[in-house]
């Protein structure tokens, strides 16, 4: 692997924390509720994967 600009286990815009953080889960993005595309693009806030990354238990 060779990610120099990039880290390995990027997040994206609509992730509260990275994956794997104790205390969060993945969640279906509200966006683009889990397709992973808003109109014809991938969706910005899951980065297309149709996930993102949000706290669970409480707040
Ligand atoms: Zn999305």
């Amino acid at each position: 692997m060779n990610n120099s600009n990039h880290t390995p286990s990027s997040t994206n815009p609509g992730d509260e924390a990275a994956p794997g953080t104790p205390g969060t889960g993945e969640n279906i993005c509200p966006i683009c509720n889990g397709s992973g595309r808003t109109d014809a693009q991938e969706c910005k806030n899951c980065g297309g994967t149709g996930k993102v990354i949000e706290g669970i238990g409480g707040a």
